[in-house]
């Protein structure tokens, strides 16, 4: 099930991993192509208001070229709590708004300098994205990419991950986390009310158990 379910995942992010090299290369030649960044971005928190962070799964072409390529090359260590820190999340927020905001403000009217600054912002972010994703982990860039941190905040409550009692804690579904989430440490509760969920299934497909899913409804 783990391999057909591997399969057809990375069928998916092969596709959407498409859209990264066309607008990070092509923008470079034609500015306009970096408006598509702005699509990215209402589709993350479009979809993040009904399905939590679903969009971060196979939908980002970001998302999808950090687990088709760097996992290979990546150290897959441990991500640094530093990363997941409120602060440090809305202060790279900030930090990204800021640029696009001034250089909206600078160019306004310029159509291609605009495009060309979404062009950069994003060449800038995914280089980052790689350095670390090789250093520590893959998906490291989605905890404080300004887009996760919105559908973070979005997801609340939102398309549930839920776990059985008759979970043995064997910890498989952390180990295969490209988020490096724990869902067994929620078996109390029944749910996984861990916003940064990006509702993969990777844990769902590889629990032994079966005890994982997100139609499960814990009885009261
Ligand atoms: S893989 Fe399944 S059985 Fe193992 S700890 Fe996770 S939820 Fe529990
Ligand atoms: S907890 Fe499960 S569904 Fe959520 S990101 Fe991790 S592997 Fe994917």
């Amino acid at each position: 099930m783990i391999v057909e379910f591997r399969k057809k995942r990375s069928k998916l992010q092969t596709i959407s991993f498409l859209g990264l090299p066309f607008v990070l290369i092509g923008g470079w030649f034609y500015p306009l192509i970096g408006y598509l960044l702005l699509g990215c971005m209402m589709g993350a928190i479009g979809i993040a208001i009904y399905k939590g962070r679903a969009w971060c799964d196979w939908m980002c072409p970001r998302g999808s070229f950090y687990d088709l390529l760097i996992k290979k090359i990546s150290r897959r260590k441990e991500i640094p709590q530093f990363f997941k820190k409120p602060i440090v999340r809305i202060g790279v927020v900030l930090i990204l708004l800021s640029v696009l905001g001034s250089q909206v403000y600078i160019h306004w009217g310029d159509w291609n300098s605009i495009g060309l600054a979404l062009v950069t912002i994003l060449t800038v972010t995914t280089s980052v994205g790689i350095i670390l994703g090789i250093i520590y982990q893959e998906r490291i860039w989605c905890h404080i990419c300004p887009m996760g941190t919105f559908g973070n905040y979005l997801s609340e409550g939102k398309y549930p991950l839920s776990i059985k009692d008759n979970c043995n804690n064997c910890r498989v579904c952390s180990k295969v986390c490209p988020m490096q989430l724990k869902p067994y440490s929620y078996k109390d509760t029944g749910i996984v009310a861990d916003n940064d969920c990006i509702k993969c299934s990777t844990c769902v497909a590889s629990c032994p158990k079966k005890a994982l899913g997100f139609e499960i409804k814990k009885a009261a």
